[in-house]
């Protein structure tokens, strides 16, 4: 028989913080506006990989990490993941600005040490600095690097590189396939524990208008899904950022959000 505490679960948890916005606020309204779409919304809990998410006790909701005060949003969220993480609840994370993968990730590496990150951006989020903020939402994948979270970082979408954000890469060995150069139906072959990292806006606006940093030219809502399906590894543990409700137009980026969470959801649970 198995234990309580051998049981694995997926848990999904509210980061409403975007003290860390490098522009505009607005990404911590994200996780009330898509629990509502999940919850009240139109649609169903089914994910196309056949799990239904409706009255499924291996899938929870946490709740939410509530910060009060910026400074301490790296302890608040790596004491929280901690607690969900030793209880073998594995986290799929609404934020929230970008710096909030930081401290998950920080969390996430003592209890999978050998992970992968998957990281789908518009932008590497690489830079040492922002605006004199480490800890912007900028730079949570120089900080992942240099504390060595990860034995690999594997990063898509992504179509804004500059000299330092090169620099940056090479220095941290990190794989990009920089969205000028992927073709249609390529996916990444990972192995072992893989975390997401998803921002909204390596999407195209045309799909995810309900971004601060709008950039042209990135994934259609069917390729994001696609990569989710078939990338290979064991999907234990992802996040959702950057998702803005102020800039959204009509809420299409709200259900676009939800319908992630699904496919995601449905994926990490078929992982347990
Ligand atoms: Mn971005
Ligand atoms: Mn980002």
């Amino acid at each position: 028989m198995t234990s309580k505490s051998e049981k694995k679960q997926v848990g999904l948890l509210g980061i409403p913080f975007d003290g860390n916005s490098s522009f505009e606020t607005g990404p911590a309204l994200a996780p009330e506006k898509i629990r509502k779409v999940l919850d009240k919304g139109s649609l169903n809990k089914g994910t196309e990989n056949g799990i239904n998410l409706k009255d499924n006790p291996l899938w929870l909701d946490c709740g939410d990490i509530l910060i009060k005060n910026d400074d301490e949003f790296l302890p608040a969220i790596k004491q929280g993941c901690d607690e969900l993480l030793k209880q073998n609840i594995r986290l799929l994370t609404l934020g929230g600005d970008h710096s909030i993968s930081y401290p998950i990730i920080t969390s996430y590496a003592k209890y999978f040490p050998n992970l992968t990150i998957l990281h789908i951006d518009a932008h590497s989020d690489l830079y040492d600095s922002f605006n004199g903020n480490r800890l912007s939402n900028a730079c949570p994948f120089a900080r992942i690097m240099e504390d060595k979270l990860c034995q690999r970082l594997v990063q898509m979408g992504i179509r804004t590189l500059n000299e330092h954000q090169y620099q940056q890469a090479e220095r941290f060995k990190v794989e990009i396939i920089e969205m000028k150069n992927w073709h249609s139906g390529q996916v990444p072959n990972l192995s072992g524990p893989v975390y997401l990292s998803l921002d909204i806006d390596g999407l195209d606006p045309a799909f995810a208008p309900g971004v601060s940093h709008r950039e042209p030219g990135g994934f259609s809502t069917r390729e994001i899904i696609n990569i989710i399906h078939r990338m290979g590894g064991e999907l234990v543990g992802a996040d959702l950022v950057e998702f803005n409700p102020i800039k959204d137009i009509d809420e299409m980026t709200s259900q676009l959000s939800a319908k992630l969470v699904k496919e995601i959801a449905g994926k990490m649970l078929s992982s347990l």
